[in-house]
C-alpha cells in the first residue's frame, strides 16, 4: 500500500515527499486509516518503527480538513484571530518532544498548520511567545505544560486530539500524576491515541480509563 491508499491528501503527500518516505511502515499502514476515521488507538510500538509519522500525519490531515470546512462557512465556529490548540501530544523527554514537533513541521509544511514544543529546564519566555502567536498542535512534557497552564499561558479547552507517546516511559519517570492532572483540563469528548512499547499495569489501567473502544495495534 502507498500513503495515498491509506487516505492521505495532497498536502500531506507533499510533506512525505520532502521527508523522502516512499512506503508506509507497518504501524503507519495500520494506524493512519483508523485515526483518520476518528478511532481511538492503543499502539504497542517502539521508537524506530515510524510511530511518530503514524500519528502526526493523520492528525495534521484531520486539522487541515477541519480548516477547509470552516473556510467555506461564512460564520465558521472559529473566531478570526483566535487559534486554539486542537492537538496535544504529551511525551516524556525534551529530546523526544523536540523530535516529534520537528516531524509535525516537516510533514505539515503545506498545510499552513502551526506547532510548537514546550519542555522544562529552559527559560519559558520564548515558549510563551510561540504559544501566544497561536498554534494548532502543542507537543509538551507534562511538568512544563502544567506550569504554563497554571500561569495562564496555555488553554486546553479546545483540544480535540490527545496523544500520549511513550506512556511507559512517562510512568517510569513519575509523570503519571501530572498526566492525570492534564487529562482533567481537556474536553471529555476527544480522540485519544496512546503509544507505549510495553503495557505495565498502570498504563493498561490508564488506557482503559481514557480510550473509548480503541483499535489495538501491535508491531
Ligand atoms: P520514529 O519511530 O517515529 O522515531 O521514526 C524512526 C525513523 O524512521 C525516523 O528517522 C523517521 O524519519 C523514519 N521514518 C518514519 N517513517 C518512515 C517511512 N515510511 N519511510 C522511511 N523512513 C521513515
Amino acid at each position: 500500500k502507498t500513503f495515498e491508499d491509506l487516505g492521505l491528501a495532497a498536502p500531506l503527500l507533499d510533506g512525505l515527499e520532502k521527508a523522502g518516505y516512499k512506503t508506509p511502515t507497518p504501524i503507519q499502514a495500520q494506524s493512519i486509516p483508523e485515526i483518520l476515521d476518528g478511532y481511538d488507538v492503543l499502539g504497542a510500538a517502539q521508537t524506530g518503527t515510524g510511530k511518530t509519522a503514524a500519528f502526526a500525519l493523520p492528525i495534521l490531515q484531520l486539522l487541515w480538513e477541519d480548516d477547509q470546512e470552516n473556510r467555506s462557512q461564512p460564520r465558521g465556529r472559529k473566531r478570526p484571530g483566535r487559534r486554539p490548540i486542537r492537538a496535544l501530544v504529551l511525551s516524556p523527554t525534551r529530546e523526544l518532544s523536540a523530535q516529534i514537533e520537528s516531524n509535525f513541521r516537516i510533514y505539515g509544511k503545506k498545510t499552513k498548520l502551526r506547532s510548537t514544543v514546550i519542555f522544562g529546564g529552559v527559560n519559558q519566555n520564548p515558549q510563551v511567545r510561540e504559544l501566544q502567536s497561536g498554534v494548532d498542535t502543542l507537543v509538551a512534557t507534562p511538568g512544563r505544560l502544567l506550569d504554563l497552564v497554571s500561569q495562564g499561558f496555555v488553554d486546553l479547552k479546545d483540544v480535540e486530539i490527545l496523544v500520549l507517546d511513550e506512556a511507559d516511559h512517562m510512568l517510569d519517570m513519575g509523570f503519571l500524576p501530572d498526566v492525570k492532572r492534564i487529562l482533567k483540563l481537556l474536553p471529555s469528548e476527544r480522540q485519544n491515541l496512546l503509544f507505549s512499547a510495553t503495557m505495565p499495569g498502570p498504563i493498561r489501567k490508564l488506557a482503559d480509563e481514557i480510550l473509548v473502544e480503541p483499535v489495538t495495534i501491535r508491531i
